[in-house]
């Protein structure tokens, strides 16, 4: 198993986006991207995750996140891209202000109090 290079599977991702439009789901982007490698050398290998990671770092490549409920605490840090996130506060009917959410500045990430963790990806080129 070899670790592709991290400037060749960029020019993949946009390649493929650039062919599909949008892709709508990490795991198949990963399936997508992964294909393509093996096609350049069929010992490359990566995981979603990986890819997803990649395409965030791609300046015209948008991602949007939905998200879904959880238990879980809410994030210290952006789940997508590991950045600082951003509290969101609105006024109450008290008028006092309370947090509502909060987003990432980084990527496109953003969640509500009780819905937060992301389910699923989109990705889409957004030029050129
Ligand atoms: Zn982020």
């Amino acid at each position: 198993m070899k670790i592709p290079d991290k400037e060749l599977v960029k020019r993949i991702i946009k390649q493929k986006l650039k062919e599909c439009g949008v892709i709508r789901s990490q795991e198949k982007l990963g399936k997508i991207v992964g294909n393509e490698l093996k096609e350049v050398d069929s010992s490359f290998s990566i995981t979603p995750e990986r890819t997803r990671r990649i395409a965030l770092e791609i300046p015209d490549i948008e991602i949007k996140v939905k998200t879904r409920k959880s238990d879980v605490e809410r994030p210290e840090k952006c789940p997508v891209c590991d950045d600082e996130l951003k509290a969101l506060y609105a006024k109450n009917l008290d008028n006092k202000k309370t947090e509502v959410g909060f987003r990432c500045e980084k990527c496109s990430y953003h969640g509500d109090i009780e819905e937060f963790m992301p389910m699923r990806y989109e990705f889409k080129k957004t030029k050129g």
